[in-house]
């Protein structure tokens, strides 16, 4: 889609520090890290936001919700736990409006809101 900047770095048009790629999702570092390890994971197919996933894109979650996994397991924060968020909508602080998840980690977040 044009002018999504998520969209732009799945197409390589727009740097990015990718720390995990499939045929269906990418995951790459956030550029502005709220913990050690911060990390975004897109669908490659544009979604606005999680309330837009229509009857069939549903495995898009699954297959975030296993990136995410798998990624913590990498960067070696998945034993002592982690954080995955998502933000829908400008009141729920969403900003870029394609489909994301924050993966955050590497510190002790405690039972904050965010
Ligand atoms: P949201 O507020 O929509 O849940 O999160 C958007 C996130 O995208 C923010 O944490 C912001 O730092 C990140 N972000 C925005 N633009 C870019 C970019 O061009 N590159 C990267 N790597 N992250 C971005
Ligand atoms: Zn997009």
């Amino acid at each position: 889609m044009d002018n999504c900047i998520f969209c732009k770095i799945i197409n390589k048009e727009i740097p990015s520090t990718v720390v995990y790629e499939d045929d269906r999702v990418l995951a790459f570092k956030d550029i502005q890290p709220v913990a050690p390890v911060h990390v975004l994971i897109v669908p490659k197919k544009h979604i606005p936001s999680v309330k837009d996933i229509q009857p069939g894109e549903e495995g898009y979650l699954v297959d975030i919700h296993k990136a995410a996994v798998k990624i913590a397991q990498e960067l070696g924060i998945a034993e002592n736990g982690f954080r995955l968020i998502n933000n829908c909508g400008k009141g729920g602080g969403q900003t870029v409006f394609h489909l994301h998840y924050h993966l955050i980690g590497g510190a002790e977040l405690g039972a904050k809101l965010i």
